[in-house]
């Protein structure tokens, strides 16, 4: 089973994805008006690694396995939140090696607890969470 269909089995059974996506979820409908999950982006991390940014929010590897630690998230709102995360974050994933990213993903789905000025706010917030977070670890 490829990547793709993985992540189209486990949204169709969460409710999430599929030719019948009601109105009422097409938040999570990509900006392109694809409501099947599709690769929106590739980045490469500071550690060489290629990433897939699929329109679920699930991030996966050139080759396909998922990237380790970044968990599935169970509710709509999870899942929503996790899409928006992931793609305010993606353009700094250069910035992380690919085993930081999780906890990039983390501390910016943390911030949707929040308001902000700006979504420039919200990415340097993420940031600095994601940051003390693996310096902590890393003492
Ligand atoms: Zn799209």
């Amino acid at each position: 089973m490829s990547a793709i269909d993985r992540a189209l089995a486990r949204l169709r059974a969460a409710g999430l994805a599929g030719a019948s996506l009601p109105a009422e979820r097409s938040s999570l409908a990509c900006s392109c008006g694809c409501t099947e999950a599709h690769v929106i982006a590739r980045r490469q991390t500071a550690d060489g690694r290629h990433l897939a940014i699929w329109s679920t929010g699930e991030i996966t590897h050139a080759i396909g396995l998922y990237l380790r630690g970044l968990g599935t998230p169970r509710s709509r709102w999870g899942v929503e939140t996790r899409i928006k995360a992931v793609r305010l974050m993606m353009d700094d994933f250069g910035a992380y090696d690919a085993d930081e990213i999780p906890t990039l993903i983390r501390a910016a789905e943390g911030t949707y607890a929040h308001d902000y000025s700006s979504e420039t706010d919200r990415r340097i917030h993420a940031h600095a969470i994601a940051r003390r977070t693996l310096a902590r670890r890393a003492a």
